[in-house]
């Protein structure tokens, strides 16, 4: 059943829009979002859909059918309380941001696996965000729906997220990545051509979640705020290698650690734009694995599981390969000759079975274009 059927067994009417967002993977620059520093993330080839109707009353109603096509209802009164209990508060924290004030009737149909690292959540928002921009003609530009989208998530749902997600997710385009600065929110659109090279990059889920994700993430993010104040920098984004260097002996040395990865990785990010925009890609992966040592020995937020989808693909035949998000579980990613996907997956799943270790999902995709009406 296509969105629009689905929508109209549900709400027994028709859409009047429909909209499209895709989900995204991080081709490097892992946490250095809050050192000030850039992230260079594509959309991939899956999307979540929307199909939205206006009502006459105050009225808000959803349905999903990735949560068993449940009736959710909600009004006006309360988004503008922000309330709401579960997945629905992604759809009305949209609402809630963009200020709409007509009832809606709401269907959502996505191909974005939940949870799995590659931003369900920001294919949900952005979905909803495009929709009601189009039906209410808000002519909102996609760098302010980035903006309210993040809002939403941030406010309504509550997650602290930054705004790489939904950026990529309304901004995407086929055949780019999308440079971020993380300090001004200026984006750039970067050629990414594996499918000319007969690359894909392998989007690795190990399915592994440990307890560290929050604590590490503020403990990381706390050293480099405490490295900024001790040497007199705004953020990592301002301080060099040789500086850091120099002042060593004013850190910790786990402080100097963190900080190394922060400085190192945003000079990788701005190397990796050039090597990707000369087809340089032997180049590109090695860079992946610096990032990867980095965030393991440096940053410590690797795991086992991470390391091992890393070291499996590398052994057979990967041209680089790295973590991706926060660490501490959640995804890799490995750049692999398009011939060899299916070796490396059978690889990687027969490492994390001899391990002990859940078997591993796995996605791969090309760069995508971002979010759009579609009817
Ligand atoms: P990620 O964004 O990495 O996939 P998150 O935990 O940030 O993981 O977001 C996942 C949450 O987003 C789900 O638990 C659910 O609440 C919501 N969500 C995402 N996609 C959908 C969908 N198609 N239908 C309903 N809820 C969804
Ligand atoms: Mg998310």
């Amino acid at each position: 059943m296509d969105i629009a059927q689905a929508f109209e067994a549900c709400f027994a009417r028709k859409p009047e829009v429909i909209a499209q967002a895709p989900g995204r993977v991080n081709l490097i620059g892992e946490h250095i979002d809050y050192s000030d520093g850039y992230v260079l993330p594509f959309a991939i080839d899956s999307v979540t859909k929307c199909a939205i109707s206006r009502r006459d009353d105050d009225l808000i109603r959803i349905s999903s059918a990735q949560q068993s096509n449940q009736l959710i209802e909600s009004s006006l009164t309360q988004v503008a309380n922000k309330v709401g209990n579960d997945w629905e508060r992604y759809v009305l924290g949209v609402i809630w941001a963009l200020e709409i004030k007509s009832g809606l009737d709401i269907f959502i149909d996505g191909q974005v696996p939940l949870g799995a690292g590659l931003s369900s959540s920001a294919a949900l928002e952005c979905s909803v965000a495009t929709a009601l921009n189009h039906l209410f003609v808000l002519e909102k530009t996609t760098t302010e729906l980035a903006r309210l989208t993040q809002l939403a998530e941030n406010q309504y749902v509550g997650v602290p997220c930054g705004i790489m997600d939904q950026s990529v997710s309304l901004m995407g385009k086929a055949g780019y990545a999308l440079l971020l600065d993380c300090r001004d929110l200026s984006t750039k659109h970067i050629p990414v051509d594996f499918a000319g090279a007969d690359l894909r990059l392998l989007i690795i889920d190990t399915r592994a979640h440990h307890a560290l994700v929050d604590g590490g993430y503020a403990e990381r993010r706390a050293s480099c705020e405490s490295v900024a104040k001790k040497l007199n920098v705004v953020a990592m984004r301002d301080l060099s290698m040789q500086h850091l260097i120099e002042n060593k002996d004013k850190l910790s040395e786990v402080e100097f650690k963190r900080a190394r990865h922060a400085v190192s990785e945003i000079a990788r990010v701005l190397t990796a734009v050039e090597e990707l925009s000369s087809k340089s890609f032997a180049a590109f992966g090695k860079l992946l694995n610096d990032s990867h040592s980095s965030l393991r020995d440096d940053y410590t937020v690797s795991c086992p599981e991470l390391d091992l989808a890393v070291d499996s693909a590398l052994a057979n035949g990967a041209l680089g390969a790295r973590m991706v998000g926060g660490g501490f579980g959640g995804s890799a990613i490995a750049l692999i000759k398009e011939q060899d996907a299916g070796r490396i997956s059978l690889a990687i799943e027969k490492a994390f079975a001899e391990a002990g270790f859940k078997a591993p999902r796995f996605f791969d995709s090309l760069p995508s274009d971002g979010a759009k009406v579609i009817s």
